[in-house]
């Protein structure tokens, strides 16, 4: 199908793309377009115009802080695969990202619209609930910083008002190792399950961990049950095994055409497992 009509502007800075919003509440950014063009093909979306992020280079910041890893909201995908400081922060980020798509849509799309798409079964979103990730949010009446937890509302849900944009993500240090792992029908596709695995480990025995499970219902999930199972514990296989379980308990896991119910939750239990041991031997 062809575009609905629609004007362009290409803004140079942040103060021009939030004017452009408040005073157009039909006008859409566009990043890389990877996501919104086929909305648009689809005639799913009808913007009056579509303001392109690319001429704001204060969206492309990749930085070290003190504290965190800063990754503007125009980062791309193929710049989080490579970026040296991206890979010695965080080196889970290039590990994920090489599970999205295909290099021609990573050369294209971006950090920050991956997560303000939210697709449910995408990894970025996923990825910063795990790291617990703060969106920094900015609009014409000022700026405001969310969790990634409360940022990602649902499948294509966030927390973003209308003429509010994403402008940049802090990741905080923390001190686990990170293991990931996703059941998928062919490389580069959308998941079917992920599990995220991140633990610190003292003398053999976890003691603290983050796990977060996704593509499996509305919205990544943060298994805080199965952490306090794990917490205090030798990691072996029978452990992994049982705090995977536990990571499922409660996850209303629909059935659909990749399987049922039973099989979804089979899989993803066996990628929980696999990435707890993996994260407690620093895999
Ligand atoms: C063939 C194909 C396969 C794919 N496979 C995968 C995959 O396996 N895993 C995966 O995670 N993704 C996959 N994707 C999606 C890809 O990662 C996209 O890059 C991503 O979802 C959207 O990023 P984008 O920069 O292209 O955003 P766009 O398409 O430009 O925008 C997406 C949405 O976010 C909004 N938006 C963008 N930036 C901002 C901002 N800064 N503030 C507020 N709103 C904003 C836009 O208005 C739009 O609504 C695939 C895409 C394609 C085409």
């Amino acid at each position: 199908m062809k575009f609905p009509s629609f004007s362009y502007a290409k803004p140079a800075s942040l103060a021009e793309v939030t004017q452009i919003l408040a005073e157009d509440d039909s006008a859409r950014v566009i990043a890389g377009g990877q996501s919104l063009l086929p909305l648009l093909a689809f005639r799913l979306a009808y913007p009056s115009q579509l303001i392109d992020l690319s001429g704001v280079s204060e969206l492309e910041v990749i930085r070290k802080d003190v504290d965190s890893l800063v990754l503007g909201a125009m980062v791309t995908h193929v710049r989080n695969l490579t970026d040296p400081t991206v890979a010695e922060c965080m080196p889970i980020i290039p590990k994920v990202v090489e599970h999205v798509a295909h290099e021609a849509v990573r050369s294209r799309g971006t950090v920050g619209g991956s997560v303000c798409h939210s697709d449910a079964a995408a990894e970025m979103p996923a990825l910063m609930i795990a790291l617990q990730a703060r969106m920094h949010i900015a609009g014409q009446s000022g700026s405001r910083v969310l969790p990634a937890e409360e940022f990602l509302l649902g499948h294509y849900t966030t927390a973003l008002e209308p003429g509010e944009i994403l402008t940049h993500i802090q990741i905080p240090f923390t001190p686990y190792l990170w293991a990931f792992e996703e059941i998928v029908r062919r490389k580069g596709d959308f998941a079917l399950a992920m599990a995220f695995a991140g633990l610190k480990m003292d003398q053999g025995r976890c003691t603290q961990a983050r796990l977060v499970m996704a593509a499996l219902c509305e919205r990544p999930t943060v298994c805080s049950e199965a952490v306090q199972f794990l917490t205090g514990k030798a990691i072996d296989e029978s452990v992994a095994e049982e705090a995977a379980g536990i990571a499922l308990q409660g996850l209303s896991v629909r059935s659909d055409i990749h399987g049922s119910e039973d099989l979804r939750k089979h899989q993803a239990r066996a990628a929980m497992k696999r990435a707890i041991l993996r994260a407690s031997k620093g895999e």
